[in-house]
C-alpha cells in the first residue's frame, strides 16, 4: 500500500477498495502512518465523501482494530442503546433500568462526555462508590443476575476509532457523515449486543443541526447496523433546547430517579418511553413498539423500573440510598440565579450554550485530562412555551467558585429568547427509521 496514493485517489473523488481502507486502519492503529497522513486522507474523506461500500468497509476495519466483547453466556436478547450526543440528555438512566424491568437483557458500554455534551460514564460517577468498570466474567454475571450492567467503554474496543476521533477532533474532521457513522457503529458492533436503538440528535445542541442532517446520518447507521446482521433502528429527536431541566452529572442523576419515579419532566418522561418501548420490542418482550412503550409506561407506575435502577446500583458497589436521599450525591457550595428581564413566552433556549456554559461552570471537561465538578451544573425552571413575568427565575446555576458562577449568568442571558406570541412546542420526536 502506498498512502500518497490513497490520498490521492481520494482527492480526486475516486471510492477506495476495501482492502485500501483496511490496509489504512491496520497502518494508522500500528503507528505505521503517521498523523500527518492520516488527517490529510480524513480531510480528503470530508470533502470527497464515502459512498455506503466504503463507510461499511472502514466501519468494520475499526469494528475489528480491537477486542470484540461476547456476548453470547448472556441469556436473552441483548438491546444497545446509543445517543449521538446531547444537553441534559440522562434518557439511558431511565430507559436501561426500565427495560431491564421488563426482561430485556441490557450489557451496555457507555461514554463519557464530549465538548458540551454530557455523558453516562460521568453522570454515574457522581453516585458515591459507583464502580464504571466491570472484568468480563462479572459484567456477564451481573447482566445474567438481575439483567442489567453499564459500564465505560474499554480502552481495548475499536481503537482505530479512539486514535482517528482524536485526530479528527483537532483537524476539522468530525461533522462527516460516513466518519461520525462509522466511528458510532464500529463500537456498538464491537460491544455485541444483537439489536441497537440509535438516537440522533438535531439542532443546535446537536453535532447534525439540521433535521435533513440528521435524517441522513440516521439512515446511514441504520444500514450499516443491517449490513452487519443487527436490527438497527434511529429515532431522530430535537436537541434545540437542553432535554428536561437538569444539566449536569449530579443533577442529572436527581432528575433521571425522578423520571423512575414517575415526576419527570414532561420530554425525558416522553422520549424514555418510547425509547424504552423499542428496546423492549426489539428485545422480543412485545408485538409493537407502542406495546412496548405501554409495558414501559407500567413498569415505571408499579415502581419496577425504580426497583431495578437500585439493584443496578448496588450491584456495581454504588450506594442506594442516593434513591431516597439525594443529599449524599455531590452538592455545590453556591447557586445562582438567572432572572427574566422581561414577561412574554419562552421562545428558545439554546442548548449548545447551556451546554458550554454548564461545561465552563465544572461539569464539563475543557480539556481532555480535566476533572470535573460532579455537582456543578444548571437547572432550568422554565421550558420552551412556558409564560413568563419580568423576574421569574429561569434557570439555577450550581458550582463551587462564585465568581465564575456570576461571570457565566452573564454568558446565558443570550442562550434565553423571550417572545409576546404565545410558543407552540415543536415535537420532540421527529421521525423513526429503521423499523
Ligand atoms: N460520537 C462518536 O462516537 N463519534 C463521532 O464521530 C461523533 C460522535
Amino acid at each position: 500500500m502506498n498512502m500518497n496514493d490513497i490520498i490521492l485517489k481520494k482527492r480526486n473523488g475516486e471510492a477506495l477498495s476495501k482492502k485500501e481502507i483496511e490496509d489504512v486502519i491496520k497502518g494508522y492503529t500500528k503507528g505505521d502512518i503517521p498523523d500527518y497522513q492520516m488527517s490529510s486522507l480524513l480531510m480528503a474523506i470530508y470533502f470527497q465523501k464515502m459512498n455506503s461500500e466504503e463507510t461499511f468497509a472502514l466501519t468494520n476495519a475499526m469494528r475489528f482494530s480491537g477486542d470484540i466483547i461476547d456476548l453470547s453466556n448472556i441469556k436473552g436478547i441483548k438491546v444497545d442503546k446509543h445517543s449521538t450526543g446531547g444537553v441534559g440528555d440522562k434518557v439511558t438512566l431511565i430507559v436501561a433500568p426500565t427495560a431491564a424491568a421488563c426482561g430485556v437483557s441490557i450489557a451496555k458500554m457507555s461514554g463519557r462526555g464530549l465538548g458540551f455534551t454530557g455523558g453516562t460514564i460521568d453522570k454515574l460517577e457522581a453516585i458515591p462508590g459507583f464502580k464504571t468498570s466491570l472484568d468480563a466474567e462479572d459484567f456477564v454475571n451481573q447482566v445474567n443476575n438481575i439483567g442489567i450492567a453499564v459500564i465505560g467503554q474499554t480502552n481495548d474496543i475499536a481503537p482505530a476509532d479512539k486514535k482517528i476521533y482524536a485526530l479528527r477532533d483537532v483537524t476539522g474532521t468530525v461533522d462527516n457523515l460516513s466518519l461520525i457513522s462509522s466511528s458510532i457503529m464500529s463500537k456498538k458492533l464491537a460491544s455485541g449486543s444483537d439489536a441497537i436503538v440509535l438516537d440522533v440528535k438535531c439542532g443546535k445542541g446537536a453535532f447534525m443541526e439540521s433535521e435533513e442532517d440528521a435524517i441522513k446520518l440516521g439512515k446511514a447507521m441504520c444500514e450499516i447496523g443491517e449490513f452487519a446482521g443487527k436490527k438497527t433502528v434511529a429515532l431522530i429527536t430535537d436537541m434545540n433546547q437542553p432535554l428536561g431541566c437538569a444539566v449536569g452529572n449530579s443533577l442529572e442523576i436527581i432528575e433521571a430517579i425522578e423520571t423512575l419515579k414517575g415526576n419527570g419532566p414532561k420530554d425525558i418522561y416522553e422520549l424514555s418511553t418510547t425509547i424504552a418501548g423499542i428496546m423492549i420490542y426489539l428485545g422480543g418482550r412485545v408485538k409493537s413498539p407502542n406495546e412496548g412503550k405501554i409495558m414501559a409506561i407500567q413498569a415505571i407506575e408499579s415502581g419496577a423500573a425504580l426497583e431495578k435502577f437500585k439493584k443496578f446500583i448496588n450491584a456495581q458497589g454504588g450506594d442506594e440510598n442516593i434513591v431516597e436521599n439525594y443529599d449524599i450525591l455531590p452538592k455545590s457550595k453556591f447557586e445562582v440565579d438567572f432572572k427574566a428581564v422581561e414577561s412574554g413566552y419562552l421562545k428558545s433556549i439554546d442548548a449548545k450554550m447551556i451546554g458550554l456554559a454548564s461545561q465552563k461552570i465544572g461539569a464539563g471537561r475543557m480539556t481532555k485530562d480535566d476533572k470535573i465538578d460532579l455537582s456543578a451544573g444548571i437547572l432550568l425552571s422554565k421550558k420552551v412555551g412556558n409564560k413568563i413575568s419580568k423576574g421569574d427565575k429561569i434557570a439555577t446555576l450550581y458550582g463551587n467558585d462564585k465568581k465564575k458562577l456570576e461571570s457565566i449568568l452573564k454568558d446565558i442571558s443570550k442562550a434565553f429568547i423571550i417572545t409576546q406570541n404565545k410558543v407552540e412546542e415543536e415535537s420532540l420526536v421527529k421521525e423513526i427509521l429503521g423499523f
